[in-house]
């Protein structure tokens, strides 16, 4: 069927990774506004060998460890990273500076000049808000990311009318050679192809300008950090693409129809979310070769009605929906490509121009 364990993957990891943009630049930013403060002992500096690979010479990353103690005893040992001059000052162990930490979790700290709002914190919130919604639009993304159908979008509401059978639709369409299919399953790889490497861009784009702008981390590292993360996300992309392209045809029979009321988690952060009621609408096919295949929708009943117990169905290869065998009394018909809902006297998709198999 439709390679979505990639797609999901993707998506998840994408979301995970804005999500600790986010984090890393709203925890230090909540730190210092919330954050207990008091005065750490610096122990060590120390100068990392090498000067920067940089366009500015003398330039060196310094590593400087602190201790403190908080009010309960806890003594707390910690280093963060800087960026100076080639002149350095030995660490005397009495130098003070004030840190910000989580009374809860003393670990979670930072200098306290760290915590302020820097232009790296504000491009990396930017960038994670950027990929977490991205990522979680209920319909563009997808179908961006993996061509994969918006179920809960992607359909018009009309509804298979009783009666008025067109007839004379019966049997498995031979339009399915026509090349404008080849040509749908050639740019929709390309599609994916790009998205990912422009999504591959930006995080190397934001890596960079995290490592000109802040503090903690310098450039050559952050940038090969954001390689690493972009020519992940290329990978992904390539791996759907195997996917895709190891899917076969196949004819089955659609052995079952389920409706469940379900249930899930809206969450608006802060411990804010609330339970949506939503109606999940299955499909069952056994394909000829025992496997079983699952057609499911969200709150959206018309590919429910449009299949019946019995019917005989084709998946093409690298498409998006099944053709029926017995077309004759539907009023409506699903395009195989790009799975949009169009009416059965059409002949052409309306949305992607490919023929309707019928
Ligand atoms: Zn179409």
């Amino acid at each position: 069927m439709i390679p979505g364990i990639g797609c999901k993957l993707m998506r998840i990891f994408i979301t995970l990774l804005g999500a600790a943009f986010m984090l890393q630049a709203v925890g230090s930013v909540v730190l210092g506004l919330s954050g207990e403060r008091t005065l750490a002992v610096i122990t060590a500096i120390r100068r990392e060998l090498g000067e920067r690979g940089e366009s500015v010479p003398n330039r060196y990353t310094y590593i400087i460890s602190y201790t403190f103690t908080t009010p309960d005893g806890q003594v707390v040992d910690a280093s963060t990273r800087r960026i100076g001059s080639s002149v350095y000052v030995k660490a005397t162990g009495q130098q003070q500076v004030p840190v910000r930490y989580f009374q809860q979790l003393p670990v979670f700290n930072q200098l306290e000049q760290d915590t302020r709002l820097s232009w790296g914190s504000a491009i990396l919130l930017a960038a994670g808000v950027f990929l977490v919604v991205a990522m979680n639009r209920p319909c563009g993304s997808e179908k961006f990311a993996s061509a994969k159908v918006c179920r809960k979008h992607g359909t018009a509401p009309a509804m298979p009318q009783p009666g008025k059978p067109t007839g004379g639709l019966i049997g498995f369409s031979p339009k399915i050679n026509d090349p404008a299919f080849v040509r749908y399953v050639n740019d929709t790889s390309r599609w994916a192809f790009l998205f990912s490497f422009i999504l591959a861009v930006i995080v190397i784009a934001v890596f960079y300008i995290y490592g000109e702008t802040s503090r903690e981390m310098s450039n050559p590292e952050a940038l090969y950090i954001g390689f690493g993360i972009g020519g992940m996300f290329i990978a992904i992309a390539a791996l759907q693409e195997t996917g895709r392209q190891r899917t076969k045809n196949w004819d089955g029979v659609v052995v079952n129809k389920k409706i469940e009321q379900k249930q899930r988690k809206r969450d608006y952060g802060n411990n804010d979310y609330v339970w949506e009621a939503y109606t999940l609408y299955a499909v069952a096919i056994r394909s000829d070769a025992g496997e079983t295949y699952t057609i499911s929708a969200e709150d959206d009943v018309t590919r429910y009605q449009y299949y019946q117990i019995g019917d005989r169905v084709r998946y093409h290869k690298g498409l998006n929906s099944h053709e029926k065998y017995d077309k004759s009394k539907d009023n409506i018909i699903f395009c195989n490509a790009c799975a949009s809902l169009n009416d059965i006297q059409d002949d052409v998709c309306f949305r992607c121009k490919c023929p309707l198999l019928k």
